[in-house]
């Protein structure tokens, strides 16, 4: 039986490049992949995938993923712009898994609910936040998160409080144990909404000052090692410009690595694994991996 047959009603690409959907704009075909309209498709398809005995990923806004030249065999499901709704109730803010960090931020600030303002920047899916504990300088996702709606790998859905989340640096739980974040509930403060606002545009000022925005990345390649800065130790090493194929070395920012047009995913390994070996040689650390790669 097909995954249509099966009953589900969003929409389903076959054999689908995934560069078209990584902000690296890298990555090969996925098998099927799959656009639920709403829980029931995601739990359906979650199920059918067990029962037809295929693999099954979740697919954000592929902001921090590094997808294979060969791409992925099985079902990859795409959250994006799906599972969107938003409600505020006096401090919480509920949104679903789909609704991209930025739109969030840009809500709660006008909406007078602080805490997110440094989300703005940050090109994710509210599910892909929560996953990976995003955060900027000193602030995060977690500590605002109340709940988390969660599909568990075994297919139970499950609402968690913030303890059982288990967030840390760039991590969580869902990390660990996979399944699918649904939606969440997210507790803020209130403060002036026209504080808020200015706060997200000296925020976004800083990332384009700082950041190599307008050209294709992950956001930051590697965590931050402990009492140092990826960035630091790279440009340290003489490596700002160092490219192989069209993927290079940021010359704003070492800790980027942007696509310069034609990037595969094979190019963008062979110069993480270069970087890698070179910092270690230069000064004994070991760099962390930020990005997932399937
Ligand atoms: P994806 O890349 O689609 O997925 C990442 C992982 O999460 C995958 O393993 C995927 O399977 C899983 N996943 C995604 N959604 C779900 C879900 N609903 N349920 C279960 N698993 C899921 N990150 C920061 O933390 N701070 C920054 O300042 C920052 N700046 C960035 C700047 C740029 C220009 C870019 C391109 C990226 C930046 N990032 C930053 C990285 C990235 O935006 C975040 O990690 C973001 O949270 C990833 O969300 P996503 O929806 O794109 O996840």
């Amino acid at each position: 039986m097909t995954l249509r047959e099966a009953g589900f009603r969003g929409e389903i690409a076959l054999e689908e490049p995934l560069a078209g959907h990584t902000t690296w704009r890298v990555g090969g075909p996925a098998e099927i992949l799959a656009t639920p309209r709403d829980r029931e498709d995601v739990l359906l398809a979650v199920r059918w995938a067990a029962a037809s005995g295929l693999p099954w990923r979740v697919l954000g806004n592929g902001s921090n993923l590094l997808v294979q030249d060969a791409g992925v065999r099985g079902l990859v499901l795409h959250l994006r712009k799906v599972l969107d709704a938003v409600e505020v109730d006096g401090g919480r803010l509920r949104a679903g898994a789909g609704v991209l960090l930025p739109v969030l931020a840009n809500l709660a600030a006008r909406r007078g609910l602080a805490g997110l303002e440094f989300g703005a920047g940050i090109p994710g899916t509210l599910g892909g936040a929560i996953v990976m504990n995003a955060g900027w300088h000193e602030w995060e996702i977690g500590p605002s998160v109340e709940e988390v709606t969660w599909l568990s790998p075994e297919g139970r859905p499950e609402t968690l409080g913030n303890a059982d989340c288990a967030f840390r640096y760039r991590g969580s739980m869902f990390r660990d144990r996979g399944g699918i974040v649904l939606g969440a509930t997210l507790r803020l403060t209130p403060e002036e909404p026209r504080v808020l606002v200015e706060r997200l545009q000296r925020f976004a000022e800083s990332r384009k000052a700082n950041q190599p925005t307008e050209l294709p990345s992950c956001g930051s390649v590697f965590l931050k090692p402990p009492g140092d800065f990826a960035g630091r130790l790279i440009e340290q090493a003489g490596l700002k410009g160092y490219r192989v194929g069209d993927v290079e070395v940021s010359r704003k920012h070492a800790n980027f690595f942007v696509n310069l047009g034609q990037a595969r995913a094979s190019d963008v390994l062979a110069l993480v694994e270069h970087v890698e070996g070179v910092v270690l040689d230069r000064f004994g650390v070991r760099l962390t991996r930020e990005f997932e790669a399937w």
